[in-house]
């Protein structure tokens, strides 16, 4: 099971490197899951298989990173929050969500769910995938 992890890991972010954001879908019920992992969690089925996300969300929650606690790791992202993200595929994270500061986050608190979409950013030595508000 180890091995089969570490490779779904890989294929992961070497999509990530050819500009794809992949999830993994259950072809017994449909669901998306994402970030990918191999066994369905909505019907349990372990016969999942890649599919590209189209990276289009809603974000249901905002939560700013804590002044003390901020993670040195993030600082390039600033300003960002954390927020529950619902993928149009149906999959629900915790992602950092970009160009959100305490102003933005009081505006938005009244407005939610808002949209927003998935983006590759380049980190150090390797891409990830966070997500950017959507505006009008
Ligand atoms: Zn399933």
């Amino acid at each position: 099971m180890a091995i089969k992890l570490e490779k779904v890991v890989k294929t992961f972010y070497d999509k990530l490197e050819e500009g794809k954001i992949m999830g993994r879908k259950c072809p017994e019920c449909g669901a998306v899951e994402f970030p990918p992992v191999y066994a369905c969690n909505t019907c349990g089925s372990y016969e999942t298989e890649w599919v590209e996300i189209s990276g289009n969300a809603v974000m249901h929650s905002i939560v700013l990173p804590a002044a003390l606690s901020t993670k040195p790791d993030y600082a390039d992202l600033k300003p960002y929050a954390y927020g529950e993200v619902e993928l149009e595929e149906g999959s629900r994270l915790n992602a950092v969500v970009r160009g959100i500061n305490k102003k933005k986050r009081k505006e938005l608190l009244d407005k939610l769910p808002v949209p927003v979409k998935a983006a590759i950013y380049q980190r150090d030595g390797y891409k990830t995938v966070v997500f950017d508000l959507v505006e009008d």
